[in-house]
């Protein structure tokens, strides 16, 4: 039976093995990490991340040939195959500080790999980790390994958090970067028959180790460009009186660009659009490429821009000032169907209107109490002196209450902002909520979700990203 093992049970390393053992009987997975509660969650009813789709994979292969671990040594020195989906950071001190990977975690787990083998083994890099990453991972295995031989494989991840089940199942591409040697095609090949399981086989990619690398950053800048390209010319409708759905629309229909990825919204976010931006900035410039790194910077800037104009427009339409006026957040999640806040865009609006001293109701399926205190409060890494970096201090996130209803959230307030596309936010009843406000009651939707002219007739004055403004 062959024996995978994944190092990293978070939210790459626990669904992506979870497939694995449900598509693969004959495969044993051990999903391995340091993190106790992690593993324990894991182990549970109550897994520790949300995702549509994963308890029910889950349910039918733990035990079975999907076990969670932290006796992280064991199951590597028994793996044939280890996946490597530790999380690489951005790097917030020294050398590249602000934009370069931190290899720590990795460079750790290479470590521990090459200590424990008493096998060969194929060593799969799953996190998105900078081009030539599998270099170094080399010289740190052959270096400290006892004879024993490894073969580095790149085959990063294209999932989606929220629809990442549905991703695995029937993925676009999967790819796999090796060694153009005997031995590196053998691998190449043993991954290869693993994916073939379901995968159709021209759906299995196959390059040389530096291309698979690059190819991940190189595919998150693109859709990340594409949110910014949207979000730019959001901006510009804004101005002139155009609506930025029609011209999504209008441009969509051009098939060389397509409808995917061109809803207009507060921002993006999530824990890799940034971080592999900052990441490919860094790479560029090392490499001599300051002008490419400018082009790329010019997404993320274009992103933090976004985010700022949405909570200047909060406080310029109401009068101003926002000072003591009660404001619902409806959806703090980076997106829908998750609960993961790495990084959203919620984060910098609260932030914003918290600095204007508003008082904030925020409401979020998915998202817990405790992590909204944390994010609010924690230090954020200032990679461009961008407003509203700095965290809130104790007694400012007592001006945030979270609650567990949105109607509970937009009880008496004064205007909401709606920050995650979460279906159920469509079918709010407006009408009670607008007669429960303060008036002039405010919706400012950052994901252009609601039905503008219904809620005008409502009442409500309305502003939806990229489209005309209320007269
Ligand atoms: P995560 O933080 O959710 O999970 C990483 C896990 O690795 C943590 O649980 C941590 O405890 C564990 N870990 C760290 N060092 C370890 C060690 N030495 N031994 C054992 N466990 C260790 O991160 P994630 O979101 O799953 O992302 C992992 C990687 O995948 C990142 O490189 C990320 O960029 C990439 N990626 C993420 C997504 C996504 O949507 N989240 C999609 C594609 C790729």
């Amino acid at each position: 039976m062959v024996k995978i093992c994944c190092i990293g049970a978070g939210y790459v390393g626990g669904p992506t093995m979870a497939v694995i053992a449900l598509k693969c009987p004959s495969i044993e997975v051990a999903v391995v990490d340091i993190s106790v509660p992690r593993i324990n969650a894991w182990n549970s009813y109550q897994l520790p991340i949300y995702e549509p789709g994963l308890d029910a994979v889950v349910k039918q292969c733990r035990g079975k040939n999907l076990f969670f671990s932290t006796d992280v040594e064991k199951h590597v020195r028994e793996a044939d195959i280890v996946f490597v989906s530790v999380n690489t950071p951005t790097k917030t001190r020294g050398l590249g500080a602000g934009k370069a990977a931190d290899l720590t975690y990795w460079e750790s787990a290479a470590r521990m790999i090459a200590d424990v083998s008493k096998s060969d083994k194929i060593v799969v890099e799953k996190s998105t980790v900078p081009v030539k990453t599998a270099e170094a991972i080399e010289k740190i295995l052959t270096h400290n390994s006892k004879g024993i031989k490894f073969q580095i494989l790149s085959n990063p991840e294209f999932l989606a958090e929220g629809t990442a089940i549905q991703d695995l199942f029937n993925p676009d591409r999967v790819l796999i970067g090796g060694r153009e040697t005997p031995e590196g095609n053998k691998a190449v090949q043993a991954l290869k028959d693993v994916y073939a399981h379901w995968v159709p086989e021209d759906r299995i990619l196959t390059t040389n180790l530096w291309s698979a690398e690059l190819s991940k950053l190189a595919a998150n800048a693109f859709l990340a460009q594409r949110i910014s390209s949207v979000n730019a010319m959001s901006a510009l409708c804004e101005a002139t009186g155009a609506d930025v759905t029609q011209v999504s629309y209008a441009v969509s229909k051009d098939t060389r660009i397509g409808p995917k990825f061109l809803n207009a919204s507060v921002g993006f976010g999530g824990s890799c659009f940034q971080k592999d931006i900052l990441n490919l900035v860094y790479i560029c410039e090392c490499n001599g490429l300051p002008e490419v790194a400018e082009y790329w910077k010019q997404v993320i800037k274009i992103n933090d821009y976004q985010k700022n104009r949405f909570a200047n427009r909060v406080v310029s339409s109401m009068f101003n000032t926002v000072s003591n006026k009660k404001i619902a957040i409806l959806g703090f999640a980076f997106k829908k169907d998750t609960g993961d806040t790495r990084e959203t865009p919620a984060i910098d609006v609260c932030k914003g209107l918290l600095g204007d001293k508003a008082r904030l109701s925020i409401f979020d399926p998915q998202v817990t109490v405790d992590q909204i205190q944390r994010d609010l409060t924690m230090k954020k890494f200032d990679w461009d002196h961008s407003l509203h970096l700095q965290p809130m201090s104790p007694t400012t996130v007592k001006q945030v209450t979270c609650v567990w209803d949105a109607y509970e959230a937009t009880k008496d307030a004064h205007g909401i902002c709606i920050l995650t596309e979460w279906d159920e936010f469509k079918n709010l009843d407006f009408k009670r909520i607008y007669d429960n406000m303060q008036k002039p009651a405010f919706v400012f939707d950052g994901r252009n979700i609601v039905n503008v002219d219904q809620l005008r007739e409502i009442g409500f004055i309305v502003y939806s990203i990229g489209k005309p403004l209320d007269a």
